[in-house]
């Protein structure tokens, strides 16, 4: 497998990394002990922490997110500030700035986050705020509800300081209006490069936060809402287990809530790997024509391992690690 290396240099280097090995309790995983074992509490000896993993090839998120934990902060701080990173970024037209727009014109943004309380943060539909991660963390912390849609969370951003600005870039503005000029609704998933971001994060005490930021399908019907700001789909983190998190058609994600599923299949027994590959089998065995539409997804677990699987050729995962700014193909199932 082709692999290419991001070692990130000088200052992020020089941060220096949490070496060693860390103790920490959680929940026994292993679908072969007797039951009455498997939530048996025990010290698990892990690898070296912290750890990020993002979706795609996005050095500077994940740069960023390993710069917030090397300096101390939590999991949680990490994953917003990583997902920040692409929110910002006008050339990914699939996330925040610069993302492409509905079928109308309008860029639609949702988001989620979740931290190791298993608490959960959403914002659906959003229109003109550039970091829908940041109102998915108000969300969870600043007001009794988890998720917020259109209008209202637009409205609630203000009310909590952010600023109201267009999304809508000249390039994506062009695009859209060429996309116009074709007769027939279609949703365009991007299977080869930059898209949705989902993010995972272990900091040094091992707790595990995820966040998840997409401008969503490009030129969808308007008010669609895929599963990237959904518990359960497109994000699902529970800290004595670990988390995961999706890109791709958010439909088929939802329809079989792949997040969640891909945690309980770790809290029994399986590794990531072969959590995430469960979770595409699904989806290939309830939707017969796989070569419309792309999925992937990553997982990390409660030991700081990882995996991902997608059923086509294209998608990537960037982790940062020991120092170590890595993108990496990801295995697929099409290979026919
Ligand atoms: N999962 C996103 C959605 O369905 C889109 C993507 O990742 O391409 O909205």
């Amino acid at each position: 497998m082709k692999r290419r290396k991001f070692i990130q240099n000088a200052s992020l280097t020089g941060l220096g990394v949490v070496a060693g090995t860390a103790t920490l309790s959680c929940k026994e995983t292993t679908s072969e002990k007797p039951s009455e074992e498997i939530n048996k509490t025990l010290a698990v000896t892990t690898g070296t922490f912290p750890i990020v993993i993002a979706t795609w090839n996005v050095p500077n998120a994940t740069a960023k997110a390993w710069e917030v934990l090397q300096n101390g902060n939590s999991a949680l701080d990490a994953v917003e500030k990583g997902c920040m990173v692409e929110e910002a970024n006008a050339e990914g037209q699939s996330v925040g700035l610069g993302g492409l727009p509905d079928r109308d014109g309008n860029v639609t943004l949702d988001a989620c986050i979740m931290n190791k309380e298993g608490n959960y943060g959403a914002v659906v539909c959003m229109q003109n705020i550039i970091h829908p991660i940041s109102v998915a963390r108000k969300v969870m912390e600043e007001t009794p509800h988890v998720i917020l849609a259109g209008k209202g969370a637009e409205k609630f951003a203000v009310s909590e300081g952010f600023k109201r600005e267009s999304l809508l870039t000249k390039t994506s503005k062009k695009k859209w209006e060429e996309w116009k000029k074709t007769s027939k609704y279609k949703p365009i998933i991007n299977i080869e490069n930059h898209d949705t971001i989902g993010m995972l994060a272990i900091d040094k005490n091992g707790d595990i936060s995820g966040g998840c930021t997409t401008s969503g399908l490009a030129y969808k019907m308007a008010g669609r809402v895929g599963d990237s700001p959904i518990i359960g789909s497109g994000l699902f983190i529970d800290n004595e287990v670990g988390g995961a998190t999706a890109t791709g058609m958010g439909e088929e994600v939802l329809k079989t809530v792949g997040s969640f599923l891909i945690v309980e299949l770790m809290r029994q027994g399986r590794t990531p790997q072969e959590a995430c590959e469960e979770a595409i089998a699904r989806i290939i065995k309830k939707s017969p024509n796989i070569e419309d539409f792309q999925v992937g997804y990553i997982a990390m677990n409660k030991q700081g391992e990882t995996g991902a699987y997608c059923i086509h050729e294209g998608f990537s995962t960037t982790k940062y690690e020991n120092g170590s700014n890595e993108n990496t193909p990801v295995d697929f199932y099409n290979k026919a």
